[in-house]
């Protein structure tokens, strides 16, 4: 069972931040900003890549649950950025669908 799949079960500790019906969000191990959480579903999915039109359900409330993560740190307005790495060029390095919410600084564009 894959990393995410696990602290979904609880079965490896993550700081959890929220959790809805199908996904959950928590604090990254290793942030990259001030806030650094990730979005991911329940529903073990490798990557964006793997999703089909019967996941836009779910890939909606993803985004939702980013812009709740984004008011909860109380960084909405200054500003975030929702991030998927999907593939090797993309530096995916967990191969189970998360989205990462980054803000609490100012961010480069575009990604190196
Ligand atoms: P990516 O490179 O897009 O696949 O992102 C994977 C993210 O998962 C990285 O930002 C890691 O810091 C993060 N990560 C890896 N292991 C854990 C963990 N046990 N708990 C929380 N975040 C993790
Ligand atoms: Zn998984």
């Amino acid at each position: 069972m894959c990393l995410f799949c696990k602290i979904v079960r609880r079965e490896i500790p993550a700081k959890i931040l929220f959790e809805e019906e199908d996904l959950l969000a928590f604090a990254d191990i290793a942030p990259k900003a001030p806030t650094h959480a990730l979005v991911i579903p329940k529903r073990h999915l490798v990557s964006l890549d793997e999703a089909e039109a019967a996941d836009a359900t779910l890939l909606g409330k993803m985004l939702l649950a980013c812009q709740r993560v984004a008011r909860e740190a109380g960084i909405a307005s200054s500003g975030f950025r929702v991030v998927a790495n999907a593939g090797p060029d993309a530096g995916q390095t967990v191969f189970h669908l998360h989205f990462h919410v980054l803000g609490g600084r100012a961010m480069a564009w575009p990604p190196g």
